[in-house]
This record gives C-alpha cells, structure tokens and sequence, in this order.
C-alpha cells in the first residue's frame, strides 16, 4: 500500500509562481524517498504541502488512502524536521522533545516512556536536562530529531536537515540518520539539494527541476540511465562531461565533436540505438571516470585527445583533472598515480563503451 501518493499536485503562489507542476509520486510504507533538485525546483513546496504547511493548488494528496488536501497539519500524523532545528530555546531538551506529546494530551509516564526511549537510540540522554543553547549543532539537529520520533508518525518528513553542520558532522548524520531509518522501520520523505546526500539516503530519488519531476528511480538507474541530460549532469561528481557534435556512419559509427576534434569510434553495440540520429546532431555524455590518461608508450592509443592540463586536484585516492577541448571545460577522474603539473601537455582516451548520447534539442536520453 503507499503510505503517500500525491496525484497531480500542483502549487502557484500567490502572484502566479507556479512552483510545482503536476507531480505524481507513490511513496511505499518504509520507503526512504528524496527529492533532490537545484535551488528553487519546488522541493520544499512539494513536502510542505505533504506536511500541510502549504496548500495545494491542485492535485489531490493522499497518505494512507486518505484524502488529505483539507486535514489540517496537526491531523496528518506526520512529523518535520527543520533545517534551522526550530527548538524552543527557553524549554530543556526534554520538554522540548515531550512538547508534541503534551500538547496530545499523552499521560507523563507515556512520555517520559518515548523520551527517554528516543534519546536513548539517538546518543543524547545526558543532555535531557540541558538547554539548546549549550548544544552543539549536531547534538541540536538530534533532538530536533528526537522530537519527530517520539510522535511515533506515520510519516517522517525532513527539509534539509543537514544543510547547517559542518561537512564532517553532515556525513556522520547522514549515516545515522540512515541507521534511524532501518531501526525504526519508518517511511520518510527527504528534501536535499546535495546530490550526495540523496545518492547514499534515498531508497528512491526523485529528481525535480522547475517545479517538474524529471526521474524517480533507484540511485544506481538514475547514476546509470538517466532519462535526460539535466538528470544526467546532476548525479554524480564531478558532472558528466558533455560534447555536442553528430554521429556519422563511415564503415563503423563514429562521433566527430562539432569542432571536429573529437572523432571517436561508437561500439557495435549502439548501433542500433544510434542508427536513426546518423548525420544527425546528438550530444555526447561522458563520465569523468570513462575519460583515461593515456601514457605516451600505451599500446591502444586510438580515440586519444591531446590537451594541456588546466587544473590538476589532488583527491587522495584518486585525482581530478581539467583539460580543455576548443574552451569546453572536461573532466577526468583517474586512480591516484603521481600527479602530473598543471600546463602539462597529455592524452586522454575517451571509453565509450558506457557513454551516454542525448537528442540535441530535446536534451532527452536516446533510447
Ligand atoms: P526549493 O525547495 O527546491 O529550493 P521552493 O519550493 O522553496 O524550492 O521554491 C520553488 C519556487 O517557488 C521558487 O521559484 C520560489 O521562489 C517560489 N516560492 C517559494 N515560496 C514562495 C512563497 N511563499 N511565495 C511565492 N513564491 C514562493
């Protein structure tokens, strides 16, 4: 059964923003879902309306069958978890956690029961008595965390929770807050605009730009066969490469760059895919771990491109490097050797036996 399906859901702001269109998403009991997108593509809108916060426009939205368009925030059963944590910063971290339940008129030994029982599983029981004010960050985003958990909802609803902690901390919540999910068998819905953080969070992404959903999919469908080539750019880092250029059939396919200094053989394997954009223009999608340093003395020096190194990024377990193809900034990742000087002039091989190739006016994946 989905545990929230939102059909059709639409928003426009007053004074005409149309900040979601027509999203349909079912999201199953258990499920981690997150919606990932740049910066104003409506993913707060959309779960603010999940949560009530923000009123459908159109559309209807459903959480356990129900139809909720109308029921307000308090009668959903769901429970937010803020970006700026949103404590009461007079109350202690216990009534700021037994808040919610009070205001439900929960007996005091049921609450000191889910308290104590919540503060145990997130690491904060010596600091029911503090304030927020003496905590750290992380320790203010757990009690924030804590507060949704005792409410025992039937949806968690999180909206960058980890956009105010330092890069450390952000990893280490983001595993626990994955550890919290299994441990208590929940269904949540996260908002992130961090590709990274959705990648190894969610169950399910959906990925939205300008208030539209473009793919839910799994991580690795969405890494693999992404369905265009904004999807394609989003996930992963660095960013796919692209090249804009055109498919020509000699004795094999080839793709020739469109300043032709790119001419590489397409394996046989796409030809059937590629067959109908022959003379046509398509863009070229590359991972920066599909582009290779070839050395001088490498036997296969076909498909190679020489350039000068712009930048070089030292990673530790691997390196970036940024070469330039006629003012085209690309990207390759390779496995951390001695890392070569910047200005160095070298040669990469572009694999394209995972490449990706999108329609040129439509930006859609070939398929
Ligand atoms: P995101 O969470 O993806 O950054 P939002 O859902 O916050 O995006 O916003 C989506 C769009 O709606 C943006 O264009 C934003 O400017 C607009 N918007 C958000 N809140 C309001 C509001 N209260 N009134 C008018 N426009 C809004």
């Amino acid at each position: 059964m989905e545990k929230v399906k939102l059909v059709d859901v639409t928003k426009v702001y007053e004074g005409g923003v149309t900040a979601v269109k027509k999203v349909n998403l079912e999201i199953y009991d258990k499920e981690f879902v997150v919606l990932v997108g740049p910066s104003g593509c409506g993913k707060s809108t959309t779960l603010r309306m999940i949560a009530g916060l923000e009123e459908i426009t159109d559309g209807k939205l459903y959480i356990e069958d129900k139809l909720v368009n109308d029921v307000s925030p308090k009668d959903r059963d769901i429970a937010m978890v803020f970006q700026n944590y949103a404590l009461y910063p007079h109350m202690t971290v216990y009534e700021n956690m037994a808040f919610g339940l009070k205001l439900r008129k929960y007996n005091k030994e049921e609450i000191k029961q889910r308290v104590v029982e919540a503060a145990k599983i997130l690491g904060i029981e010596d600091y029911l008595d503090k304030k927020p004010r003496v905590l750290s960050g992380g320790q203010r985003q757990r009690v924030a965390v804590g507060r949704a958990i005792v409410r025992k909802p039937k949806v968690f609803l999180f909206d960058e929770p980890l956009s105010n902690l330092d890069a450390k901390l952000r990893v280490q919540m983001r595993t626990e807050i994955s550890k919290l999910h299994h441990k208590l068998g929940a269904t949540m819905i996260y908002v992130t605009h961090d590709q990274t953080e959705a990648m190894t969070m969610g169950d399910r992404i959906v990925i939205m730009k300008d208030g539209v959903v473009n793919q839910i999919d799994n991580p690795l469908n969405l890494y693999n066969k992404p369905v265009n080539k904004f999807v394609a750019g989003f996930i992963g880092s660095p960013a796919m490469n692209f090249v804009d250029g055109k498919i020509i059939k000699e004795n094999i396919l080839k793709f020739i760059s469109d300043d032709n200094s790119l001419n590489i053989p397409i394996e046989n394997s796409y030809e059937d895919l590629l067959k109908s954009y022959v003379d046509k223009e398509i863009t070229l999608g590359v991972r920066p771990e599909d582009i290779h340093a070839a050395g001088d003395n490498e036997l296969d020096v076909k498909n190679c491109y020489e350039a000068v190194l712009d930048v070089v990024e030292p990673m530790g377990n691997e390196i970036f490097l940024y070469f330039t193809i006629n003012g085209k900034e690309i990207i390759a990742r390779t496995a951390a050797v001695d890392p070569p000087e910047p200005e160095t002039k070298m040669k990469f091989q572009f694999d394209l036996s995972k490449a990706h190739f999108f329609d040129k006016s439509t930006e859609k994946a070939v398929k």
